[in-house]
């Protein structure tokens, strides 16, 4: 099985994908995480990503999709949890075209809906409790990932309710009830 967990930054796509990779045995795909090992090893790819993170602007698709196509024939064969990806159309439409081509499917688009105030104390409540571990979670920076977020990445919601793919979870709910309902989702 196949899933994309959707939503804003701080929506809790990455509480819930480590819960699936424990229950279900999915690999999460986090592009952030991916970025952010590349940072902390000092990768050429990692020193370019930085500067880019810390705007809170979005890295090149080519990137991206490249990371995922390496990550999606090594280790995947059970099913992948893709969290923070797509969040282009274009990557949108280049992950389909590698699914295609492999000839595997996208099962479930699970869009976690979080108010945007909410967003905020919970980024800020992530900087606080990771003593800022992530360079990318203060007021500014968060900010400009929110704009990017409804700008660049929400107008695919359509795309995938269009594909009849698309669920949606109250993410405004705990962690737990909204697990349960993702479980409800993929049954
Ligand atoms: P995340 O951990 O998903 O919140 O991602 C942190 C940052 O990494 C984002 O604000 C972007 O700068 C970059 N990033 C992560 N995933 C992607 C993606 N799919 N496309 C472009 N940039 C990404």
């Amino acid at each position: 099985m196949n899933i994309i967990l959707f939503g804003a930054p701080g929506a809790g796509k990455g509480t819930q994908a480590e819960r699936l990779v424990s229950h279900r045995g999915l690999v999460q795909l986090s592009t952030g995480e991916m970025l952010r090992a590349a940072i902390a090893a000092g990768t050429d790819l990692g020193q370019r990503a930085k500067v880019i993170i810390d705007r809170g602007e979005l890295v090149s698709d080519d990137i991206i999709v490249e990371m995922i196509a390496a990550r999606i024939d090594d280790d995947c064969a059970n099913g992948a949890i893709l969290d923070g990806v797509p969040r282009t159309v274009s990557q949108a439409h280049a992950l389909d075209k590698m699914l295609n081509s492999k000839k595997l499917a996208l099962d479930y688009v699970i869009e976690i809906k979080v108010d945007k105030a909410a967003l905020f104390a919970r980024i800020e409540n992530r900087a606080a409790e990771t003593g800022g571990a992530r360079s990318d979670d203060n007021a500014d920076t968060l900010r400009k990932r929110l704009e990017v977020y409804y700008e660049n990445t929400a107008p695919l919601l359509p795309y995938y309710a269009d594909k009849g793919v698309l669920k949606s979870v109250d993410g405004m709910n705990s962690i737990d009830e909204v697990a349960s309902q993702i479980d409800r989702i993929l049954g």
